[in-house]
Parts: structure tokens; C-alpha cells; sequence
């Protein structure tokens, strides 16, 4: 199996690139946040919960993202690998991917940042918010609250996956083909 983390701030292009990689490596997209979009469509009891916190750009609590990912994990038994696209978030989230990983006997190649400098970030989803319909990117507030849980709780995971030897900082920035060949340059040597 390949599985690869695709990791950066909202609005650095995790889930336009994640196309490109599922695409290439012929791999299975593993979206959190689109996961807990339909569970508030669906409104069941998750997304009831989960959309008090998105809502105003806030994480999930861990222990509802990572029982929700161990479910999914186990409805795609037959894939030949992930892009993980906003997931982990949390050191906690990644401890616990790394286990239910290697309960399948598999594990993580590497962890993909993509590197966007925060000026540049903002413009893309104030841009973004004019299609995307999402409540989470309407507002500066909510959206300066989505890059401060990054800040805090998300960017350590960094270190997490540079003790492993398995972190690549990829530059953001540029056409979204040039970001891909530059992904997939880096996904073909690991
Ligand atoms: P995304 O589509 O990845 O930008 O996620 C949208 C929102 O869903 C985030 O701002 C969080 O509120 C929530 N979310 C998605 N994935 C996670 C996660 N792994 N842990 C906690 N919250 C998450």
C-alpha cells in the first residue's frame, strides 16, 4: 500500500492536489472533512456534534474524527492506498493513525506539507468562499480561526513526522500543475 498524508493550512490546495495524486498513484481519497460535511447533510448524531465546531472554524474533537476514520478504514478493505487530505490534525490523530495502520500492516510513506504564505492563503478562500457554499469559509473571523487551530494544534504534527523521516515540505505556490508535478516528482522517489 502507499499511503500518504497530504498536509498545510486551509487553503493551500489539499484537496485539488489530492486529485491529482489519487489520480497518478491510483489511490483512494480520504477526505475528513468531506466525511463530516455528509454527516450534517445526513444530519445524524455526528454531524449534529461536528457542526457546532466547524461552523466557526474550530477542530472536531479528536475522539469523534478518529472513531468516525476507523470506520471508513474498514468499509475500503480492498484499496491499494490513501491520500489522508486533513487528517491527522492532531499529534493525537496521528499516533492514532499510525496504529490502526500498522494493525493492517501498513504504515504512512510520507507526509506532504504544502508550503502557502498566509497572505496568499486568505485571498484563496475568500475567493473559494464565493463557490464553495461551505458556512466555514464565510468571514474573516471564521477563517482566522481555522488558520490559528493550524497554527496550535495542527503544525506540530511536522515533528511528529520528522522524527520518522517521513516529512517533505513541497512550495505551494504557483500554477496547480506545477504544484502537482512537484508533488508527484517527490511521491515517486519515496
Ligand atoms: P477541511 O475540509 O479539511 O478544511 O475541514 C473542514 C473542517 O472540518 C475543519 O475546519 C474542522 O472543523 C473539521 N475537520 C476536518 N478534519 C478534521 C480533523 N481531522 N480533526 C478535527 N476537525 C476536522
Amino acid at each position: 500500500m502507499l499511503n500518504l498524508v497530504l498536509f498545510g493550512p486551509p487553503g493551500a490546495g489539499k484537496g485539488t492536489q489530492a486529485d491529482f495524486l489519487i489520480k497518478k498513484f491510483h489511490l483512494t481519497h480520504l477526505s475528513t472533512g468531506e466525511l463530516l460535511r455528509n454527516q450534517i447533510a445526513e444530519r445524524t448524531e455526528l454531524g449534529k456534534k461536528a457542526e457546532l465546531y466547524m461552523d466557526k472554524g474550530f477542530l472536531v474533537p479528536d475522539s469523534l474524527v478518529i472513531e468516525m476514520l476507523k470506520n471508513e478504514l474498514l468499509e475500503h478493505k480492498e484499496v491499494t492506498g490513501y491520500v489522508f487530505d486533513g487528517f491527522p490534525r492532531t499529534v493525537e490523530q496521528a499516533k492514532a493513525l499510525d496504529e490502526v495502520l500498522s494493525k493492517n500492516g501498513t504504515e504512512i510513506a510520507g507526509m506532504l506539507l504544502l508550503s502557502v504564505e498566509k497572505d496568499e492563503l486568505i485571498k484563496r478562500l475568500l475567493a473559494r468562499a464565493k463557490t464553495s457554499g461551505r458556512p466555514d469559509d464565510q468571514g474573516t473571523e471564521i477563517i482566522e480561526n481555522r488558520i490559528h487551530e493550524y497554527d496550535e494544534k495542527t503544525r506540530p504534527i511536522k515533528d511528529y513526522y520528522a522524527a520518522q523521516n517521513k516529512f517533505h515540505r513541497i512550495r505551494g505556490m504557483g500554477s496547480v500543475e506545477e504544484i502537482a508535478e512537484r508533488l508527484i516528482e517527490t511521491v515517486s522517489a519515496l
